[in-house]
């Protein structure tokens, strides 16, 4: 049996017929940026995420970028984010001039550990950008209580948990300003890049509005130094038709999920993603963790099952970051997530029969160690 690590196929078949129609329509409407298509997405996003506003932008990565420009953060400030994020969320940051701010993630949650917050606040803090790793909300009203204590703004990376709920509430609704990815492997993914802004404030929605078109409101007529961040008409066409997915699609990574949970539960080697109370998990990704990851990896990968590495260095110790001049050790919990994680095939559509499969390939690797 081969496993790949993603697999478009099962959901992409089936939508075919209604993604070629939305095409055509888009084709014969010789209308191409800035449209109806866009409009409709964008009240559809905010409506299916219980938001007054949703600004689609050019991908997650702009997406962070003007939520941090809206809010006026710049050279000077610093920005919490956890320090075991993907690179984007740093990106953001050190693109708008500001400094990140590493804390670290609780081990089990692998999310930003809410306890570690409060220590690294400064004066030049600005801004708590909390990520929702893998698909599971961080502790956003403890998050959200540390924010107001200290006059912080929150920006939450909602890139890799479309749908995941904290006491009944959706991520990417309880930061000031939030921003999404729908880059096609993404729980929502475009058929190429896009992404999306977030948040019930008219005046920030209105600002990422206007940097999204050069800094434009009104044609011609150049208010701030904006950039061309506009999610492409054809991409909010097909994410259009997908979102109407994205329930039975977050149900079926969830099911996939619980398979893997209950079959490898017994396995005490390895370390199960935590679910914790109060939050549901929207399953981007299935990551375990092993000591003799390398090992297992290799195994799985001779066996004909694909796994990825979430992530294999982490920002502190990026090449692009030396100038922070962070060292190995520096944020160990960081470190031991990055030489642990493996994350197992997952997708939706995948068959019961081809978990078993990864799952047994697992236990028979551990069993030989
Ligand atoms: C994918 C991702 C991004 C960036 O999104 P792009 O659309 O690829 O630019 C940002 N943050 C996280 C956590 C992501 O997973």
């Amino acid at each position: 049996m081969i496993i790949p690590f993603l697999n478009f196929e099962p959901i992409h078949n089936k939508i075919k017929t209604e993604i070629v129609d939305s095409f055509s329509d888009f084709y014969d409407s010789y209308w191409y940026v800035l449209g109806e298509n866009l409009k409709q997405f964008e009240k559809n996003y905010a409506i299916h995420n219980q938001i007054k506003y949703c600004v689609g932008v050019s991908n997650g990565l702009d997406a962070l970028i003007l939520s941090l420009r809206a809010l006026g953060i710049k050279e000077g400030d610093e920005v919490l984010v956890p320090s075991n994020t993907y690179i984007a969320t740093v990106l953001a940051i050190t693109n708008v001039g500001a400094t990140p701010i590493f804390v670290e993630p609780d081990i089990l949650t692998q999310n930003i550990d809410p306890q570690l917050i409060e220590a690294k606040i400064t004066k030049k803090t600005k801004a708590i950008m909390p990520v929702h790793l893998f698909g599971q909300s961080c502790q956003m009203e403890h998050i959200m209580n540390i924010a107001k204590n200290y006059k912080l703004k929150v920006v939450e990376d909602n890139a890799q948990s479309h749908l995941s709920l904290h006491k009944g509430r959706q991520t990417g609704t309880w930061g000031d300003i939030n921003a999404t990815s729908f880059y096609p492997g993404k729980n929502l993914g475009a058929l190429g890049d896009g992404g999306a802004i977030t948040t019930n404030d008219s005046v920030l929605a209105n600002k990422v509005l206007i940097l999204r078109n050069y800094g434009s409101a009104k044609k011609y007529e150049n208010e701030i130094i904006g950039y061309n961040n506009r999610l492409d008409e054809i991409q909010a066409a097909f994410l259009n038709v997908k979102l109407q997915y994205l329930n039975e699609w977050t149900l079926q990574r969830q099911q996939i999920a619980s398979w893997y949970i209950q079959k490898l539960k017994h396995c005490d080697a390895i370390t199960l993603p935590s679910i914790i109370s109060d939050t549901t998990h929207s399953f981007h990704l299935f990551v375990i963790r092993y000591e003799k990851r390398e090992t297992l990896q290799k195994y799985l990968q001779d066996n004909g099952i694909s796994t990825l590495i979430h992530y294999p260095i982490p920002p502190h110790l990026q090449k692009a970051y030396l100038n922070l001049g962070y060292k190995k050790g520096d944020f160990p919990i960081a470190e031991i997530l990055a030489n642990t994680n493996l994350s197992l095939p997952l997708w939706p559509g995948m068959t019961e029969e081809q978990v078993t499969f990864v799952c047994n390939k697992i236990v028979e690797c551990i069993n030989n160690q």
